[in-house]
């Protein structure tokens, strides 16, 4: 069915019926979407015959790779044996079972239980109510309002906008909901003024007391983070950072939540980011590598603390359709364990993963307007500036981004521009003759994204 049609005809179609998510829609039908049609290890294929370097693993989901032949197989014998049953009517079925043993076996200790959703927007919003029942179950119901920050992401529905600290997505929509506000996000290149980061980590998490005592302890109910800031464009906190943000948490009794939906499962070379910067929150939330985005599933992650006082409180009042769902789960439990069985977590860990970071910094560092070339596992970024003696931006931030990622699309390379952030992320699975490729392209791209800012005055 799919090569019926030519890409004009897919184009027009689309065009014509389907509304993209972040998308200007005008704008995208003026010119046509690249249809994607099929997919290989790390590697995309479009309509028109081009094969383009996924560096960006779909969205930052495809840990496993593209074109797995198991999973599928997986997925079709779940289908003929239970292609649905809910688990809401005191029933359950082996493939959530299976998955959440298994999920209990690669979390950090203290994380047995799991709840289960679709996306990572849901998890999101699932754990909200789940923070707030926590503490409606501990007889402090005063205790509601969830602290975010600025140019954090936490998924596209109401609950995760309002807590994502996004200002476009906020006004669109009288965002956020009341219970929510946000400090600033931990960028010490912007940031730290004259601090050294560990100093610069310590001032963030500082931040987040101030509002916790604006707002009143006793009204605070969490502080929630992403452990690596991902759509924010790749802001690795210091070190110093997120211990400091727990122990502020346990001194005022506030829980803790790492948004793992882009670090948990593999990205960057732990299991979970929260193993990386060494804290432990009381929830955290996933998503994407849960699946490998090969079926759409996310998970919220409880320790015994808050699983025991939500089961004190009888019936919790959330849930969805699809939670749990047996092709999802089943599907899920077999990515996860090939990210376990072969290795491919433990390569990210101590081989690829220092690889690409060696690489990275090799290669980004030495241009004009590229500086703070940072991450880790295979999660990766820099930021494009005016001046790197001097730590400048450019104005207009955003706008010399999206230059440098049009570069990246012609030359059939996914980079994707966070602002001025240029990040990757790469399917786990990427080869070190892959990195040394996928860099190698990236290099001449920028070669090319250099001498545009220069004629076009822009430096
Ligand atoms: N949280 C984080 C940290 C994310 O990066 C994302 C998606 N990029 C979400 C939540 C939302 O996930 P989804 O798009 O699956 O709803």
């Amino acid at each position: 069915m799919q090569n019926q049609r030519t890409t004009t005809e897919w184009r027009e179609l689309d065009a014509a019926h389907h509304l993209h998510p972040f998308t200007d829609t005008n704008s995208l039908n003026e010119q046509g979407a690249r249809v994607i049609t099929k997919a290989d290890g790390i590697y995309l294929y479009d309509s028109e015959g081009n094969k383009i370097l996924d560096g960006m693993a779909g969205l930052w989901c495809v840990n496993i790779g593209y074109g797995r032949k198991d999973l599928p197989e997986v997925a079709k014998r779940q289908m003929e044996q239970l292609a649905y049953y809910n688990t809401f009517f005191k029933t359950t079925h082996p493939a959530v079972v299976e998955l959440s043993h298994l999920l209990a076996e690669v979390a950090p200790q203290g994380f047995k239980h799991v709840f289960y959703t679709n996306s990572g927007s849901e998890s999101v919003d699932t754990m909200i109510r789940m923070v707030r029942r926590y503490w409606d179950v501990k007889g402090k119901k005063d205790k509601k309002t969830l602290i975010g920050r600025w140019n954090g992401y936490h998924g596209s529905t109401i609950g995760g906008a309002s807590l994502g600290g996004m200002t476009y997505m906020h006004e669109q929509g009288d965002l956020p909901i009341p219970g929510i506000v946000h400090v600033e996000q931990p960028w010490w290149y912007k940031h730290g003024k004259d601090m050294t980061p560990e100093e610069f980590g310590l001032a963030a998490a500082k931040w987040v007391e101030d509002k916790i005592l604006e707002v009143g302890a006793d009204k605070v109910a969490a502080f929630v983070g992403e452990p690596i800031q991902g759509a924010g464009g790749v802001i690795v906190p210091p070190s110093t950072y997120w211990p400091e943000i727990q122990r502020i948490c346990q001194k005022y009794d506030i829980l803790l939540v790492a948004d793992e939906v882009i670090c948990g499962f593999g990205r960057t070379g732990e299991w979970f980011g929260q193993q990386v910067f060494g804290f432990t929150p009381d929830i955290f939330t996933t998503a994407k590598g849960l699946s490998s985005g090969y079926q759409p599933i996310g998970a919220v992650f409880l320790n015994d603390k808050v699983a025991t006082t939500l089961a004190e409180g009888g019936d919790f009042n959330h849930g969805f359709t699809y939670s749990g769902h047996p092709v999802a789960a089943a599907v899920a439990h077999a990515n996860v364990k090939a990210l376990r069985d072969e290795g491919i977590v433990d390569r990210v860990k101590n081989d690829t993963g220092p690889y690409m970071q060696k690489r990275w910094r090799e290669v980004f560092g030495q241009f004009e307007h590229v500086d703070d070339v940072r991450g880790v596992g295979l999660i990766q970024a820099f930021t494009l500036v005016k001046n790197k003696a001097t730590r400048e931006l450019f104005p207009n931030f955003g706008e010399i981004g999206t230059l440098c990622r049009d570069i990246f699309f012609k030359n059939n390379l996914i980079m994707r521009a966070c602002g001025d952030h240029i990040v990757s992320a790469p399917p786990l699975v990427i080869s070190k003759e892959e990195i040394d490729q996928m860099l190698e392209t990236a290099a001449k791209c920028m070669v090319e994204f250099e001498k545009q800012l220069k004629e076009r005055g822009l430096v």
